[in-house]
């Protein structure tokens, strides 16, 4: 189980969180290189004995505060285990549910293929294929969502690489057009 709470850091953590970190690649992305989730796809880290995400850490880092209560840490590079800082944004549900207020659509989570539904107060994974939008179902944790709709969309398209491949393949790949 990953604790998402936000972490107190100290700077014995801190340097030896740093140590764990690749050098920027052609991407700018600072890939985490030690310990991962169970799905392999989110770092890890264990500080005062409890497991944080990697990238929700050096958000906390790099701005000197903890995350607001029920925001979440995207990564704009869409590499997951990034650490890079400048690659992080918090994003809050309240703000993204702000941004299309009285929609009925949901709105955006910054999440390809996850919205937040502020009928359900949940997050809803659909993703388009042919012309079709497929339901993924609805989910509290975010996280879940997204793996939801990487599922999804990897049981619809053959071809959907970024979803596929590891971190290094998508480095050695980052001139292809990948992303869609
Ligand atoms: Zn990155």
């Amino acid at each position: 189980m990953i604790v998402m709470k936000p972490v107190d850091l100290k700077d014995k953590d801190v340097a030896r969180f740093w140590k764990k970190v690749a050098g920027p690649n052609n991407n700018g992305c600072r890939l985490w290189t030690a310990g991962k989730g169970v799905d392999g796809r989110y770092g890890r880290i264990q500080v005062a004995g409890k497991a944080h995400y990697t990238h929700r850490v050096a958000f906390v880092i790099a701005n000197g505060r903890q995350i607001k209560p029920g925001a979440f840490i995207d990564h704009k590079c869409h590499v997951t285990l990034c650490v890079n800082p400048q690659h992080l944004q918090e994003v809050t549900a309240k703000a993204n549910s702000e941004n299309r207020s009285g929609s009925q659509q949901g709105t955006k989570s910054g999440i390809r293929g996850v919205n937040w539904n502020p009928t359900h107060k949940l997050w809803v994974v659909r993703v388009g294929h042919a012309g079709k939008r497929y339901l993924g179902g609805y989910f509290r944790d975010l996280q879940a969502a997204e793996a939801a709709a990487i599922a999804l969309r990897n049981s619809l398209h053959t071809n959907n690489l970024v979803d596929r491949v590891g971190p290094s393949e998508i480095q050695n790949a980052v001139d292809s057009p990948l992303r869609n």
